[in-house]
């Protein structure tokens, strides 16, 4: 606190990402990222950089890297926006389209990143609960509203909304209707298709999951050249130089490589079905997951003392104090091997 803060820093509750411990080895299953290095094709990349272009200011508009990505997913060029993280695509879209006379409305249970940004940006916001079977109401959003967003699949549940659904959601809405689609890669349908028929549709995507790019901090969003204009306006009145020429080298390696990224995907996916099952017969319920993560909640023992004794044990999930899920623990699907310690640990504790 100081004196010299503005009233709205003073307002600012800002969002409190998963612990990064620097001090002890854990085994960290509590921020989502990949347990694998990105693929071999993308560290001789990065190996093969010219370092002596670092001297120079990157390409701002990141032209063949948007080239490479509208390429990937049938779109054009003009349709694309990166940033710096999705995080950031995602802040910028929160200013571009959201503060409105009407409220912007997201799932209650969905990235708490969203309420931050409404503070930032002082939008209005409702956050309307799950269903009973902790899925998405679609019916919730024909309220008034300036804007909806929500993951999908929607974190930290991991459930996966149908596509009929998206496109219901767009079809019912006059705002912008944002799908941030980060683990969209482990078993979900993309909406992207849907953004050449609904004007009003922008999705996002990133990096840091599916290509195990956390580092780099690289995310887009594909929408219609007009939203993307608006994003443009944005970011080049904020930061010109988003993506840094070694983030742009990493991720058209990343792009090139579709058989790396398509087994590192199933991998996770093949992990994930497995630890499911243990879960289960350790007494866990543990909901259907489309993404790199469970959710799951013991029969018998409380949530938080389980993740306070794993935590003892070297190994980190998330848990999330707050009301409807603080029962639950989130679990980032690691390798064969921090899984196998994962369920030896848990099974000591229980
Ligand atoms: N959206 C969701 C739903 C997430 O869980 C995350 C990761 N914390 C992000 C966006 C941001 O990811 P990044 O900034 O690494 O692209």
């Amino acid at each position: 606190m100081s004196k010299y803060w503005t009233d709205l820093v003073h307002q600012l509750d800002p969002y409190t990402p998963g612990e990064q411990p620097q001090d002890q080895q854990y085994i960290k299953l509590n921020t989502n990222e990949n347990p694998y290095p990105p693929a071999p094709s993308v560290l001789r990349a990065i190996d093969d950089f010219d370092k002596t272009r670092l001297r120079l200011y990157p390409d701002p508009e990141s032209t063949e890297l948007r080239a490479a990505l509208a390429n990937r997913h049938g779109v054009n060029p003009a349709n694309v926006f990166l940033g710096n993280g999705s995080d950031e695509v995602l802040a910028h879209s929160f200013q571009a389209f959201f503060k409105q006379d009407k409220p912007l409305l997201f799932p209650e249970i969905s990235y708490s990143f969203y309420p931050v940004y409404c503070g930032l940006y002082q939008i209005d916001f409702k956050a309307l609960p799950l269903a009973d079977d902790f899925s998405i109401d679609i019916d919730a959003f024909k309220m008034d509203h300036g804007g909806i967003i929500f993951p999908n699949p929607n974190a930290p549940t991991g459930l996966l909304m149908p596509l009929q659904q998206v496109e219901a959601v767009c079809r019912h809405s006059d705002s912008v209707v944002i799908v941030d689609e980060a683990y969209i890669d482990f078993g979900g349908e993309s909406a992207v298709a849907l953004t050449q028929r609904y004007d009003n549709l922008l999705v996002i995507q990133t990096f840091s999951k599916s290509r195990s790019l956390a580092g780099i901090r690289l995310g887009y969003a594909i929408g219609h050249s007009d939203l993307i204009d608006a994003l443009n306006r944005v970011k080049n009145s904020f930061n010109s130089y988003p993506i840094d020429a070694l983030a742009q080298t990493a991720a058209l390696a990343s792009i090139a490589d579709d058989e790396a990224f398509r087994s590192g995907c199933a991998k996770i996916i093949h992990t994930r079905d497995a630890l499911t099952r243990q879960l289960s017969a350790l007494d866990f319920r543990v909901l259907p997951s489309s993404a790199n993560f469970v959710f799951a909640e013991h029969a018998t023992r409380a949530a938080e003392e389980i993740y306070l004794a794993l935590k003892k044990k070297g190994v980190l999930v998330r848990f999330f104090k707050q009301p409807r899920i603080d029962n639950f623990l989130r679990i980032t699907v690691g390798d064969d091997a921090e899984i196998s310690q994962l369920i030896t640990r848990l099974k000591t504790i229980l």
